[in-house]
């Protein structure tokens, strides 16, 4: 679902969409569209996906 407005993550108008994720109201820029994940779930998640190397961060 879309609509006009402020995106939540580069503040630019837009058509939104929601991140699947967190909910925020994204721009196309700021959001995947094969996975409707925003940005900053995206960074999230690839750091999920790629597992290693962030599990004790002393
Ligand atoms: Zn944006
Ligand atoms: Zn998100």
């Amino acid at each position: 679902m879309e609509s006009a407005g402020l995106c939540d993550i580069c503040k630019k108008t837009a058509y939104l969409s929601s991140c699947v994720l967190c909910g925020k109201r994204v721009c196309p820029s700021c959001v995947d569209p094969m996975k409707g994940v925003c940005v900053a779930c995206k960074r999230g998640t690839d750091i999920g996906l790629s597992g290693e190397g962030i599990k004790e961060l002393d």
